[in-house]
């Protein structure tokens, strides 16, 4: 349990896809008669692999999300461990387009109807959340059009954001057109950013795409890092996450952006592949020098600009 420093504790940032329980991954690769990848396996001991190995690693996961019934659980999972680590809230990364479209491997009423479940009964517990849809920004802005057009027209409550993510590879400001119109649907905005691309797209996410919470982050200057405190764009920080997808940013900025001035919180991204949570990754900040008061502000961050609790 996390020692109490007066917020309530919300994980920022996680995965629906990438926070599955190992055990029910194991119980349902047994049940369909799948082999578990290798690189799962190795993930979940703690071995460092290359970018692909990760992603075999989390689509063999997703793969399995094809039931209601099965949502339900993966969001339960989320609560679970969410709860077990003393949080009180979560933002929850979701993508619907890949799961829907691209995979087809379940329908959007079920995929909904699975979450709403999940998070219905995740509040009984005592954990509030909130949905970002997750786009996956190297597919580009025809396919971020393509995914407001999927979740749009019947966007359930619980949908609060949207987000890009996967590889930084096409330009913020082409995807400008695409943040716009989930702005003026209602939805704030996040992106990773600054994670396998260059710092400079922190800056270009926020003043060319109007985004207004940065995932990651992790490679802006110090120009950049003032931009970010001056305008209180809060950033989530995935210290676990960051050691296994962003192993060459060393020392890990986090202890700079504090100082910086700039709002981090911390999330857990994927914590069924990579294994952690809140209270580790709590852990792995404190391993990185900063003090009790540090880490007070970061949950302090945390609980503020959540949109789970907002
Ligand atoms: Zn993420």
């Amino acid at each position: 349990m996390i020692p109490a420093s007066g917020f309530p504790l919300v994980d920022r940032h996680t995965h629906l896809e990438g926070a599955l329980d190992p055990a029910w991954v194991r119980g349902e690769a047994e049940r369909r008669g799948l082999a578990l990848p290798a690189a799962l396996e190795a993930l979940w001991t703690g071995a460092a692999l290359p970018f692909q190995g990760f992603i075999e690693a989390f689509l063999f996961g997703a793969s399995l999300l094809d039931s209601r019934e099965r949502v339900r659980q993966a969001a339960l999972a989320v609560a679970r461990r969410s709860l077990a680590a003393g949080a009180t809230g979560v933002d929850l990364w979701v993508s619907p387009h890949f799961l829907v479209v691209h995979r087809g491997q379940i329908s959007l009423e079920n995929l909904w109807r699975g979450l709403e479940d999940g998070l219905a009964e995740a509040r009984s517990l005592g954990l509030r959340s909130s949905v970002v849809v997750d786009a996956v920004n190297h597919f580009g802005p025809k396919h971020g059009q393509a995914v407001l057009d999927l979740v749009l027209p019947e966007r359930p409550a619980f949908v609060k954001g949207f987000s890009t993510g996967g590889l930084e590879g096409t330009p913020f400001r082409e995807w400008a057109p695409v943040f716009a119109r989930a702005r003026a649907a209602g939805l704030r905005l996040a992106a990773h950013a600054g994670e396998n691309g260059p710092g400079s797209n922190v800056r270009e996410a926020i003043l060319e795409a109007g985004v207004e919470r940065i995932v990651h982050g992790l490679r802006a200057d110090d120009a950049t890092l003032a931009l970010l405190a001056e305008r209180h764009i809060p950033v989530d920080v995935c210290p676990r996450s960051n050691a296994g997808l962003a192993a060459d940013v060393q020392p890990h900025p986090l202890p700079r952006m504090l100082r910086a001035g700039v709002r981090c919180a911390l999330g857990t991204d994927d914590p069924g592949v990579l294994p952690c949570d809140l209270a580790s990754e709590r852990e792995a900040a404190r391993a990185m020098g900063l003090e009790e008061a540090d880490l007070a502000l970061l949950d302090r961050h945390g609980a503020e600009d959540a949109w789970c609790l907002a």
